[in-house]
C-alpha cells in the first residue's frame, strides 16, 4: 500500500492508473473498525483500484464538540488498511486540505436534506461533510464511493449532491456492522464508561421495536416517536430525536408510506450515538 500525504501525490497515483481501472474511495475518519473495513471489502469487491482516506475533518466539528479528543490511531489503520489490499491510502493534513485556513473556503451545501434530524442538533456539520466530500472525489476521481447506512442522512446527502451537482461518481450504500448485542460500531463508542457500554445497545433496540410497531401496521407515528424517546431517558440515554422518515427525503412520511425509515440519536454520557433501522410494511 501507498501512503500519499499531499494532494499532489495523490493526484499522481491517480494518474497513473488510467482509465483501465475501476477506481473505489472510501472515505473515513480514521480510528478503523469492522464498519470501516466492510466498506473496503465493498470497495475491493466491486473495484480494481481501492482508495482509503484518513482525515478527522475540523469543518464537519461544531465548537463545543470533539474535533480535539477524536481518536486517531494512524499507525493501527495503516496497518489494517494494508492487511486488506488497500492500493493508496490518502492521509493529508489540515494545512494540505485547507491551505488558507477554514474560514473564507469554498463550501458545498446541499439544501433542506442537511437541515433535518442530525442537522438540527450540529448545525453546519453536513456542509462541512459535502464539502470535503467534493474535495476528495475532486483529487481521487473515483467511479464509485463507499458509505455506510449507520450514517444514513450523511449518505442521501451525499447521493443527493453527487446527483444534483453531476459528479460522475457511483455512490454505493454499505449496511450497518453491529458488535454483537446491536450496538452499532462506532469510533465514538470508546468514550463509553463500562456501565454506558452496558446501556448503550438499548439505542437499537427502542429502534427496532418501534420498527415491529409499524411492521404491525401502527401509523400513530408521533406516539412512537415519543414513546422511544421515553423509554431511552428512562435508561439513562439524552435524546436528540427519534423519527420515523422518508428514506430518501427525509421527511416525515404519509400513514400508507412504505418503506421508511427510523431514525435515533442519543447522548450517553460523552457520546452521541446515532443508529437507524428500515422497514417494510
Ligand atoms: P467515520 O470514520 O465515522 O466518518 O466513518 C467513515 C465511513 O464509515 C462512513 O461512510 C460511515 O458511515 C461508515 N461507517 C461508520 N461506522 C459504520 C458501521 N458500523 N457500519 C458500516 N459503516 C460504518
Amino acid at each position: 500500500m501507498e501512503v500519499a500525504e499531499t494532494i499532489h501525490e495523490m493526484r499522481q497515483r491517480r494518474r497513473i492508473q488510467g482509465i483501465n481501472r475501476v477506481v473505489g474511495v472510501v472515505p473515513t475518519m480514521g480510528d478503523l473498525h469492522a464498519g470501516h473495513l466492510r466498506l473496503v471489502d465493498f470497495c475491493r469487491e466491486r473495484c480494481t483500484f481501492t482508495i482509503a482516506t484518513i482525515f478527522v475533518n475540523p469543518l464537519q466539528f461544531g465548537p463545543k464538540e470533539d474535533f480535539a479528543n477524536y481518536p486517531r490511531a494512524l499507525a493501527r489503520d495503516k496497518a489494517e488498511l494494508e492487511r486488506r489490499d488497500v492500493d493508496v491510502l490518502f492521509a493529508p493534513s489540515i494545512d494540505e486540505m485547507y491551505p488558507g485556513g477554514q474560514s473564507g473556503h469554498a463550501n458545498v451545501t446541499v439544501p433542506n436534506l442537511g437541515d433535518e434530524l442530525c442537522g438540527a442538533a450540529r448545525p453546519g456539520h453536513f456542509n462541512g461533510v459535502t464539502t470535503v466530500v467534493t474535495k476528495f472525489f475532486q483529487i481521487t476521481q473515483p467511479d464509485m464511493a463507499f458509505f455506510g447506512e449507520k450514517d444514513w442522512q450523511q449518505l442521501t446527502i451525499i447521493k443527493r449532491m453527487v446527483q444534483q451537482l453531476n459528479m460522475p461518481v457511483e455512490v454505493i450504500g454499505v449496511p450497518t456492522c453491529r458488535e454483537r448485542d446491536g450496538l452499532a460500531m462506532s469510533s465514538r463508542n470508546r468514550y463509553l464508561t463500562r456501565e454506558e457500554r452496558e446501556v448503550a445497545p438499548a439505542l437499537f433496540q427502542t429502534l427496532r421495536e418501534v420498527a415491529t410497531h409499524l411492521h404491525e401496521g401502527s401509523t400513530k407515528y408521533a406516539d412512537l416517536e415519543e414513546s422511544a424517546a421515553n423509554k431511552l431517558r428512562e435508561v439513562g440515554f439524552r435524546p436528540d430525536y427519534v423519527a420515523i422518515r422518508d428514506p430518501d427525503t427525509l421527511r416525515p412520511p404519509s400513514s400508507n408510506q412504505d418503506p421508511v425509515r427510523v431514525f435515533g440519536a442519543a447522548r450517553l454520557g460523552r457520546a452521541r450515538l446515532i443508529d437507524n433501522i428500515g422497514v417494510e410494511r
